[in-house]
């Protein structure tokens, strides 16, 4: 059988490189870990020596087309496909409010969270539609939903309003794609670099929301990823505990 082949933006901390750890642990799996910095990522160094059939760390910057089409051609050359695409890298730098959003953090965080994923669809989806199941995870937040993040009284614009941009993302490209599986995940409120600073942003949210592990986090998802099925209504956006919530 042949392997089913991942490839995993953002790999080299967090639930990226969580979701590449699980991977690497299956049989019959390769997968392709997304790092803006190959030689610091010692993670995953370490990942792909214990795993070095199955794991290539390729070097990503997320919105640099450059990069993901260097690392497109260095998938198709060692395996010659590609199955799953996990966009999973994002930033959340800024918590503030709209009336003292400095307009280039919506830049930055519309460019690595909405601009990145659509380029690694682009570059990704001649190799990927050869896929006999080619399927597109999009990693957003419930902070991007408009019912129900827009409605909390606190910050997170700009990363809010770039999730939504990549929601919609994951809608359109259902119905652009007849042949390809889209999933549009909430990881939860985890316990990652991000997280950390959405707690010390908001010092009310770590007794209001209980924050998970990675492996917690993983675990979820990557029950939904392997269990997806292209659905005619299209993707909705599914919590890793599997809540849905509204868009
Ligand atoms: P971390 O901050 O821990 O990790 C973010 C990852 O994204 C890192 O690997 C980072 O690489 C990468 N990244 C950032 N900017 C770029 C870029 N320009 N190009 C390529 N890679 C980049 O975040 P999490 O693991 O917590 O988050 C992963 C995803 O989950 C994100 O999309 C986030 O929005 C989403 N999410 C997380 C939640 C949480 O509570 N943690 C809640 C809801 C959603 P580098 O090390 O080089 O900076």
């Amino acid at each position: 059988m042949a392997p089913t082949v991942y490839l995993v933006s953002g790999a080299n901390r967090g639930i990226g490189l969580g979701i590449v750890t699980a991977l690497a642990m299956r049989p019959d799996v390769v997968v392709f870990a997304g790092t803006r910095n190959p030689a610091t990522s010692s993670d995953l160094s370490a990942l792909e020596t214990k795993y070095p059939d199955k794991v290539h760390t390729v070097k990503l910057n997320s919105a640099d087309r450059a990069d993901i089409d260097a690392a497109i051609a260095e998938i198709k050359r060692v395996v010659g496909k590609l199955d799953v695409i996990i966009a999973n890298a994002g930033i959340a730098k800024y918590f503030g409010g709209i009336a003292d959003m400095p307009l280039d953090e919506i830049r930055e965080h519309f460019e690595v969270n909405v601009v990145g994923p659509t380029v690694l669809f682009q570059s990704a989806w001649p190799l990927l539609k050869a896929s006999s199941k080619p399927e597109f995870v999009v990693i957003s937040s419930a902070a991007g939903s408009i019912a129900a993040g827009a409605a909390l009284p606190v910050g997170f614009f700009a990363y809010g309003v770039s999730k939504a941009g990549v929601n919609y993302l994951a809608m359109k490209l259902h119905s652009e794609h007849p042949e390809l599986v889209v999933v549009d995940i909430h990881p939860g409120p985890v316990q990652t670099d991000m997280g950390s600073f959405a707690q010390s942003q908001n010092p009310g949210l770590a007794g209001a929301v209980k924050f998970i592990s990675v492996e917690e986090s993983v675990t979820g998802i990557m029950k939904l990823v392997d269990y997806a099925k292209r659905d005619a209504e299209g993707p909705k956006m599914i919590g890793y505990d599997g809540f849905v919530f509204p868009w």
